[in-house]
């Protein structure tokens, strides 16, 4: 996959008409924007369109309405939000395909911006065709439709980069392919991601966690070919720990991938990767922050379960990543939603935070605790985008970002 992609900083954009896609898929709470973050992270392109002289045309897609106008999935919300951030109006058309919406999107002049509704509203967004002839054909129809809207298109919404839908992909092909470029967001995106790939500086530390090996496997597999280190932790450790004959008691277990996290651990040895396990934990007699909680070595008590990794554990792993040069953070070391299960992810956070490495985040749970740590401004990239993250790091092309001209 070509990362050297075209920006809006190499196109003309005066007198244009920009149709971008933005990743809005925000939490809502009685009908409000709860979390702001993903909104806030499209501004710059936003600004960047307007203060040249284009008009802004808006696509994004708001949970899983499944191809149906349900009213809770409105990204109307979203779009009022983002004119109180801006201080201007910002249109609202209730479709985003469609005579109206397109004639709205053609009146617009230039320093104007529309948000349309959500995009998966319509089934043809995220459809998989799977190589039925006429699901294709449906979809191409609709992502045809979408193109009509601009003469430009601008992805900023690396969240779904990972997905050929017809607004993220798709779209480009009934535009011309130099005028379809990245916005600044999904530039950095692949700016940090794509150096960690291909060029990272050493040590180069990889620290993976979260509730299962399952959903980790292959980044995990893609990542022994490049990195130094491996930190693990997480639930998804004692799947490693059965692989190693351990007593896990009442532990998070993936009993079928036992056989892979031996696997995992030979190519780690074959590799000469440093695979690091938790040497103890912390161990509850319930899942519940007020458990009665005991400090453990590698094998876990009956009818006990590891919620968090040691104090030992911490502080190895931080002096891991206090040596790193690169670091890539995916999944917490434990339920660090539970405050008396969080020092083991904090530890961590802490070090990448005073490490003197590029440092990338990704995956939804890793950057709500760098969040809570209150340290996100040490770090140098929170990817807002945890699955695309992941198959980027899994080596996998991301259709999203294949589909925009090369620089
Ligand atoms: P993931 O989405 O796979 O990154 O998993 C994140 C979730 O894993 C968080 O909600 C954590 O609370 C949970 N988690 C982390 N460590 C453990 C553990 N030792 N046992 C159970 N759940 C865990």
């Amino acid at each position: 996959m070509n990362l050297n992609k075209k920006t809006v900083k190499d196109i003309e954009l005066q007198g244009k008409k920009v149709v971008m896609r933005v990743d809005f898929n925000v939490p809502l709470k009685d009908g409000k924007v709860a979390d702001d973050t993903r909104i806030r992270a499209a501004l710059p392109t936003i600004k960047y369109i307007l203060e040249n002289g284009a008009s802004l045309t808006l696509l994004t897609h708001l949970g899983r309405p499944k191809g149906e106008r349900k009213p809770e999935f409105s990204v109307k919300p979203a779009a009022d939000y983002l004119a109180e951030l801006l201080g201007k109006e910002v249109k609202f058309a209730d479709d985003c395909v469609g005579e109206a919406v397109v004639a709205e999107a053609k009146a617009l002049k230039p320093g104007e911006i529309m948000c349309c509704e959500n995009t998966r509203y319509h089934k043809e967004e995220d459809m998989k065709p799977k190589g039925d002839a006429d699901k294709e054909a449906a979809q191409k129809a609709f992502a045809a439709e979408l193109a009509k809207l601009g003469d430009v298109y601008v992805n900023d919404a690396f969240g779904t980069a990972h997905r050929a839908h017809a607004s993220t992909a798709i779209i480009t092909e009934f535009m011309p392919k130099e005028n379809c470029v990245a916005g600044f967001l999904l530039d950095k995106e692949i700016k940090y991601l794509g150096q960690a790939v291909s060029n990272p500086e050493r040590p180069f530390v990889a620290i993976i966690g979260g509730a299962k090996v399952s959903g980790k496997l292959e980044v995990m597999v893609s990542l022994m070919e490049k990195v130094d280190t491996i930190l693990i932790g997480g639930g998804m450790a004692y799947t490693f720990y059965k692989a190693m004959g351990k007593q896990i008691g009442n532990s998070l277990c993936e009993n079928d991938l036992v056989d892979t996290a031996k696997k995992i651990m030979a190519k780690a040895e074959a590799k000469g990767v440093n695979f690091m396990l938790p040497t103890d934990n912390l161990e509850a007699d319930a899942f519940s922050n007020d458990a009665t909680i005991k400090e453990v070595g590698m094998d876990i008590d009956e009818g006990f379960l590891a919620l968090d990794i040691g104090p030992k554990t911490a502080e190895a792993y931080a002096e891991e990543v206090l040596k790193a040069k690169t670091v890539v953070w995916n999944g917490p070391m434990g339920c660090f939603e539970m405050p008396n299960f969080a020092k083991g992810t904090m530890t961590v956070c802490q070090a990448v935070a005073d490490s003197d490495s590029v440092s990338i985040i990704g995956g939804g749970d890793s950057v709500a605790a760098v969040n809570q740590s209150g340290l996100a401004g040490k770090m140098s990239h929170i990817s807002t985008g945890g699955g695309a993250s992941l198959e980027f790091l899994e080596g996998k092309a991301l259709p999203g970002v294949c589909a925009l001209a090369d620089a």
